[in-house]
């Protein structure tokens, strides 16, 4: 099969957050199953060029249609880590993606509807044509509806979509002007509520709706979260969308790549370990402590990775950092906030204990240093507002770090409490769970792992043992989308 990946992030190139890592392990995977495999990312000037190798311009009169006009592009070629990727660069005074940032601009809807549209220009003007074009989140949601409504009757009749939504939260909003500069002409046809109108704002137009009305196929990151946008109040809206075309929708549990994330053969470790030498992670532990200064004592680490925001319950994960002090464990957090007050508390926690032996709190986005931190640590903690998936649970059990999440989206579907789990028997279960939003909920499963920790080293080295064993490759999901893009190709 031949399958073009659209996507605003591929790691480790444009890495924001889990989609980075998504789009490059089903990549791989894909390939590794012997697909061909091509992505269509945005060329950011800020992207991390030296994970690119043998970048060369590959088409360079590319006139994306704009407005009445249209604007000159150029396509780059290289390869990320083995991946084939086309990175598209406008040459327009809109400086779409020399920004010095991924996303958070006021013109974010403009930037990924010209980045949907260019992409899809591209593959029609270089002859590229698919089996299935899989795209991602509300950056791409725009390409299925340019797809069925222009490309189909300019050549390319014979493609499926795919659309995949990693977050509800962000969908992409837009006026008309988002139709007159994408050429989709007839604006009553798509403010209609069956399209692409907002389902609550009557004069929105919403990319996330369209990407799931116009695509062959939908999916979000796990089948919990499945469950929960379709049922509860998680898909920010678009339940009722949804449920209109629930007999195309799935959830897919996301996997992470075994290549980049394996204490076997982490090449940013000092010292690399399995189940069977599990005693090896102690070195870990003894350099994540000297290369963050904690004092080396016995005492267990418990670490944060991952965004500072909202949707990660915040507010817990502050509260964990002062449970594990309290309770005589040390503390690494390694993050970046995604809004400035939230960066301002964190800022200021990290001043109020800097002078703190036990902890250390690194704001700002690190990839080698996360690999140090899920090998050193002995616990990791995950207290999300709500997970679609979550990767750092993952990689954690992987690392034999315990995790201790709350029980949401994707978490249910990945970890199962060591004491009360009703679904595995006790020799399956990984970590520790609860459910409430209270610091009392944090600190019953915080608590009960921390005490593992000092009253029974040897359940609490089982109970690694028990994550490590779970396997959260690729191997399952890479599967399951296959059959997804064999369904949609002879629908
Ligand atoms: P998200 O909601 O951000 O997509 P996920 O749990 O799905 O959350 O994925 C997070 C990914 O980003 C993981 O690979 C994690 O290690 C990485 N990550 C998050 N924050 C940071 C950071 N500050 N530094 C390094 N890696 C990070």
């Amino acid at each position: 099969m031949y399958i073009v990946q659209i996507a605003s992030e591929c790691a480790p190139v444009i890495k924001a957050g889990g989609l980075g890592d998504v789009v490059y392990g089903l990549s791989r995977e894909l390939e590794g199953r012997g697909h061909c495999v091509e992505l269509i990312l945005p060329k950011y000037d800020n992207m991390r060029y030296d994970q690119i190798w043998g970048l060369h311009d590959a088409y360079r009169e590319l006139w994306v249609p704009w407005y009445g006009g249209a604007i000159h592009c150029s396509v780059y070629c290289g390869w990320v880590h083995g991946r084939l990727c086309f990175f598209i660069e406008p040459h327009s005074g809109d400086n779409f993606f020399n920004r010095g940032c991924y996303y958070g601009c006021h013109d974010d809807n403009m930037r990924f509807a010209f980045f949907s549209k260019a992409a899809l220009e591209f593959l029609l003007r270089s002859n590229k044509r698919p089996d299935v074009i899989h795209c991602h989140d509300w950056q791409t949601g725009l390409v299925p509806v340019l797809l069925f409504e222009i490309y189909k009757y300019n050549g390319m009749w014979n493609q499926r979509v795919c659309y995949t939504i990693h977050n509800f939260k962000h969908q992409g909003f837009g006026g008309p002007e988002i139709l007159w500069a994408t050429g989709l002409n007839r604006e009553s046809y798509y403010f209609h509520y069956d399209r692409l109108r907002d389902n609550f704002n009557p004069f929105a137009l919403n990319f996330m709706k369209g990407g799931i009305v116009f695509s062959n196929f939908v999916t979000t990151v796990s089948p919990n979260h499945a469950l929960e946008v379709r049922f509860g109040d998680y898909s920010y809206g678009l339940g009722h969308t949804l449920f209109l075309h629930q007999n195309k929708f799935r959830g897919v549990l996301n996997g992470i790549d075994y290549d980049i994330w394996n204490p076997e053969i982490d090449r940013f470790i000092p010292a690399t370990y399995t189940a069977k030498t599990l005693a090896n992670k102690a070195k870990n532990k003894k350099a994540l402590r000297d290369r963050l200064l904690l004092q080396d004592v016995n005492k267990p680490i418990v670490a944060y990775i991952g965004r500072l925001d909202e949707q990660k319950g915040v507010h817990l994960v502050h509260h964990a950092i002062y449970r594990a002090l309290f309770k005589n464990a040390q503390f690494v957090l390694l993050g970046a906030a995604t809004e400035r007050a939230i960066g301002a508390w964190f800022a200021h926690e990290k001043r109020h204990l800097n002078d703190n032996p036990d902890i250390h709190i690194e704001l700002g986005f690190n990839e080698e240093l996360s690999h140090l931190i899920y090998a050193g640590a002995d616990l990791i903690v995950v207290p999300s507002h709500y997970e679609p998936c979550g990767l750092t649970q993952m990689i954690g059990l992987k690392y034999g770090t315990v995790p201790v999440v709350r029980g949401v989206g994707g978490l249910v579907d990945t970890v199962f409490d060591r004491d009360y789990d009703t679904q595995k028997l006790p020799e399956q279960r990984n970590g520790y769970v609860f459910y409430q939003t209270d610091p009392a909920a944090i600190e019953s499963a915080l608590d009960r792992a921390i005490d593992l920790w000092y009253e029974s080293p040897t359940q609490f080295q089982q109970l690694q043992i028990q994550g490590m064993n779970y396997d959260y490759s690729w191997n399952y999901p890479g599967k399951e989308y296959l059959e997804i893009y064999d369904l949609i190709r002879h629908r």
